[in-house]
């Protein structure tokens, strides 16, 4: 496989291909062509060409790709062919709901502890995950093998929440809290907040 940098745009619309195509193979379909994943995802289908070419020649001239092949091949990338264990921290109203919708994310990845800082909440078990007091954090992530994190605490907790999480072995935090949380260079925050979404979708009303 070419090991070429794969630019962030390209790394967010491979989740894209490999949910229609997961959704190809349930339905038993072999291949697949550039042009119908293009009029499904609504992505220009010599875009998709291109994105794919970046880990090989997996398409065949008149027949496409193979369906499950490219699974396969995007999975290594994304590196879902792993098993990824998941903190979350801030068990409140979006920390629960994210617990509970544990038992739906993908077989690869999964919360293996909560974490909060009050003390009527450690110790709970919230959708068959621990809850565990902040402190516990390091000795917690290390014993469990966590490599990926889930920031759920008010915007005031967020920063010092990430600094902690950067004195572990975790490389990779998504931050729902509504502020930009600064980070090392080796470190990758993705920022998921709902206010600012809606509050630009707004402007298409
Ligand atoms: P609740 O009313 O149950 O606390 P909420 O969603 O309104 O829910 P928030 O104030 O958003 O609560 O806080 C989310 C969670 O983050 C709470 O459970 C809170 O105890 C926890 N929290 C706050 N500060 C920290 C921190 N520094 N580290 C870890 N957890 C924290």
């Amino acid at each position: 496989m070419k090991t070429t940098k794969i630019s962030e745009a390209v790394v967010r619309r491979l989740p894209i291909y490999l949910r229609y195509l997961t959704h190809l193979h349930h339905m038993n379909v072999k291949t697949v062509s550039s042009q119908k994943l293009g009029d499904i995802l609504d992505i220009n289908p010599a875009q998709i060409r291109k994105d794919l070419a970046h880990f090989g020649e997996f398409g065949r001239k008149g027949i496409g790709y193979e369906v499950d092949y490219l699974i396969e091949k995007i999975k290594q990338i994304l590196k879902l062919d792993q098993e990824i264990h998941v903190a979350l921290i801030g068990v409140g109203h979006l920390g629960h709901a994210i617990l509970n919708y544990n038992a739906y994310l993908k077989e690869n990845m999964k919360i293996v502890a909560a974490f909060d800082v009050d003390p009527q909440k450690t110790g709970e078990v919230v959708a068959g995950t621990t809850v565990y007091h902040l402190d516990q954090l390091g000795d917690i992530i290390e014993e469990k093998a966590i490599r990926m994190a889930i920031i759920t605490v008010p915007a005031e907790a967020a920063q010092e929440v990430a600094d902690r999480l950067m004195q572990t072995r975790i490389k990779a935090i998504l931050n729902f809290a509504p502020v930009n949380i600064k980070a090392r260079d080796d470190v990758r925050v993705h920022h998921t907040d709902v206010t600012t979404e809606l509050q630009s979708l707004s402007y298409y009303l």
